[in-house]
């Protein structure tokens, strides 16, 4: 076996935990190395069974004496009960629906058990251990725990991956590969940060000797994956710095003109931005641009006047979007904004492509493109795909994406020796930190400033009780034809996907609202699990005014333009980040209507109702990221939004004294060797790396 052998290949895993692993996005046996535990539960000490208490997590150790199934034909389901004794005394263990552990641990056994002491109900008197942990003791002398008898790993369950399941394929691979695998940090670097070796810290993250080593571990994962980011960012400002663009002019008359045109007159705001990025693609240097503004502080526009000043040169835009719903909303847009301007307008997604209002070939959309006959070219990644080319592509838009690197956009171009400019757009506030390690080689416009006139959105905080009135007051809005969303709570998400229990919840949410709460009106419900093309058609349906309600997990979160839709309500509101709340708001208040913000919540915490108060104070996205991180966190309000980023590295972020210090060393490592050639495996790790947060 190798790292890189794909898990189905690794023994005892088989197809169906093959299955389950890629799903985490869990591939190879690299992948399994480094998926981390979460938490531990230390069963460390061993407990005499006559000392156990209720309530208490314990780990003991005896024989057991007997073991029996019983079906309980009410609840269909199997109870094994069993009595296990050491020289102090026996304890009763129950647990539920695995009938298989009736021949696992056959009377005579000698077993470790590790969980919690409960007190008998009424079906099962006396004190028992609740479904523990179980660990078949050999008679051999000296006994190496796995789950039970030691710190033991828990890690996110989900996908019916089990921590015993993950603890039994992991540990015997951490046997084989931790002495061989090659340590990305220098040793330097390891040495003079008094960091430990790779080798002890993926032990210790996994089976660690005391809590304080794991924590050991993790500060050295967090430096390395800091690290890491750090040495992409400045390696991509090494290779922009050589990189040449073609210069765009301003064309002072047309922009004003447009301006002019516009029905509404431009914030400051706007203004400062947009002359930015104009004064930066005069010069023969890529614009690497970042376009920041809250939802709704018109940032389409800006980007626009950039768009019809690099057409008015003669040269074209690519502008990307994350789906084809956003594309074709924007494809819209721009299509309204440029009327009448001479500006060819293309589309291109998965699913079509079109100029203007004709639908045309895929074929001749690419040699329009190619032949440099489309201005402006809307789409999805469709945009980006082997076998794209643009005759002169001067400007790469993005909105609400990830990154873009150098090469990337040098293969996009068919001049030689010269890349686009590009701008990417994001509503995600942006911490100094997140600026001065991820964003670290992108230069910042900031649109701080709302355009006036905007009805501000009604937000209300609504207890139990309140529950009926706001109902009510929903059926009243939607016979006068308005739309409203309704989003289910975050439950728990692993690699960026929602997890089963958040695709239940709206089931359950759809079926509630459907019978009980709104019979009659037309639901729909919308999660992260379906497939792309479903989730368009339901966005479409929507959009369209096909359907009163749709019942949703957190994946409307970006960029949807629904102006009839004036009613957003959140379940479980007190789960959510404020950030996130704020995005969700930024979904309705889009049209003329005064629009409504309705906070469900069932918790009385103060906490709570404070942390809510600030989103009614109707604060910026921006205050409101500032709040989230003092509470948060960074990886509550980062972790799944900015995915390709790792975990550890974005729980990292607030700590400014890290950043720092992985900055400087990523800076002293790259002056010694400019390519990493010195250091082979760290280079390889970045590419890695790059290639993860890259568009590809
Ligand atoms: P976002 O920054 O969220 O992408 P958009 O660019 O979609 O925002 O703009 C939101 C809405 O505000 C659009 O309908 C746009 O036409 C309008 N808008 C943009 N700038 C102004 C302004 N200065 N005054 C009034 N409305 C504006
Ligand atoms: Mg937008």
């Amino acid at each position: 076996m190798k790292l890189s052998t794909p898990v189905e290949k690794i023994p005892r895993v088989g197809a169906q935990y093959t299955k389950k692993l890629k799903r985490l996005g869990i591939e190879n046996v690299r992948d399994l190395l480094f998926h981390f535990p979460h938490r531990y539960e230390d069963f460390s000490d061993l407990v005499p069974i006559a000392q156990v208490k209720i309530g208490e997590k314990v780990c003991i150790q005896g024989e057991i004496k007997n073991i029996e199934n019983t079906r309980t034909w009410r609840r269909r389901m199997t109870v094994t009960t069993a009595l296990v004794e050491d020289k102090s005394g026996a304890v009763k263990v129950i647990w539920f629906n695995q009938p298989y552990l009736e021949d696992t641990l056959k009377p005579g056994t000698t077993v470790c058990l590790a969980g919690k002491v409960a007190a008998g109900k009424k079906s099962y008197p006396g004190v028992y251990l609740s479904s523990p942990t179980y660990e078949k003791i050999s008679k051999k002398e000296s006994q190496d725990f796995t789950h039970t008898g030691r710190i033991i790993p828990i890690y996110p369950e989900t996908e019916g991956l089990s921590s015993r399941w993950l603890r039994y394929i992991i540990k015997p691979l951490l046997a084989s590969f931790a002495d061989v695998l090659p340590d990305p940090l220098p040793d330097r670097v390891v040495k003079e940060n008094n960091l430990i070796t790779l080798k002890e810290s993926l032990w210790q993250i996994h089976f660690p000797d005391s809590l304080k080593k794991a924590e050991r571990s993790r500060e050295r994962f967090s430096f390395q994956e800091l690290f890491l980011v750090q040495l992409y960012v400045l390696k991509e400002r090494m290779k922009l710095k050589k990189q040449k663009a073609v210069a765009v002019p301003i064309h002072l008359e047309t922009v004003k003109k447009f301006v002019a045109s516009l029905p509404f007159t431009l914030t400051d705001a706007q203004k400062k931005c947009s002359w930015q990025i104009l004064k930066d693609m005069e010069k023969p240097r890529p614009m690497n641009r970042m376009l920041e503004g809250d939802v709704g502080s018109g940032k389409t526009v800006v980007a626009v006047m950039a768009m019809l000043n690099t057409m008015k040169e003669g040269r074209q835009t690519a502008f990307m979007a994350p789906t084809e719903i956003l594309s074709k909303q924007h494809f819209a847009s721009l299509s309204e904004l440029l009327k009448g301007l001479g500006v060819s307008i293309g589309l291109l997604t998965g699913q079509e492509s079109r100029v203007g209002s004709r639908k045309i070939s895929r074929e001749k959309f690419l040699e329009k493109a190619r032949e440099g006959k489309l201005d402006i070219l809307v789409g999805t990644h469709a945009l980006i795909q082997k076998g794209v080319k643009f005759g002169n592509l001067s400007l790469v838009v993005l909105d609400e994406q990830h990154r873009f690197g150098v090469e990337q956009r040098a293969k996009l171009c068919q001049e030689q020796g010269s890349i686009p400019h590009l701008l990417s757009m994001t509503a995600t506030p942006i911490p100094r930190t997140l600026a001065l390690t991820l964003y670290g080689d992108l230069d910042l416009s900031l649109l701080d400033e709302m355009p006036k006139g905007r009805k501000k959105i009604i937000t209300k905080l609504i207890p139990p009780q309140k529950r009926k009135e706001v109902y009510d007051f929903v059926k009243e809005e939607i016979k006068k034809g308005r739309q409203a969303f309704v989003i289910c709570p975050r439950i728990e998400a692993d690699n960026g996907k929602e997890s089963w229990a958040e695709v239940k919840a709206v089931e359950e949410e759809y079926e509630k609202l459907s019978r009980k709460v709104f019979p009659g009106l037309s639901i729909a419900k919308l999660h992260g699990r379906m497939k792309p093309q479903e989730k368009e058609k339901i966005m479409e349906r929507f959009k369209n005014k096909k359907d009163d309600i749709l019942v949703s997990t957190s994946v409307v979160e970006v960029g949807i333009d629904v102006p009839n839709a004036t009613m957003m309500v959140i379940e479980g509101a007190e789960r959510f980040g404020l950030s996130q709340l704020h995005q969700f708001r930024g979904r309705v208040g889009r049209g003329k209507e005064q629009s409504f913000c309705f906070l469900f919540t069932d918790s009385a915490a103060k906490r709570t109702s404070q942390r809510l108060k600030a989103l009614m104070d109707s604060k910026t996205g921006f205050e409101l990221a500032e709040k989230d991180l003092e509470i948060r966190g960074p990886g509550e309000v980062f972790g799944t939004r900015q995915s390709g980023i790792p975990d550890l590295a974005t729980t990292s972020l607030s700590d400014i004294f890290l950043v720092e210090k992985t900055r400087n060393w990523a800076k002293e490592i790259l002056q010694e060797s400019p390519a990493l050639d010195s250091y082979p495996v760290l280079k390889s790790a970045v590419k890695e790396f790059t290639k993860k947060i890259h568009l590809e």
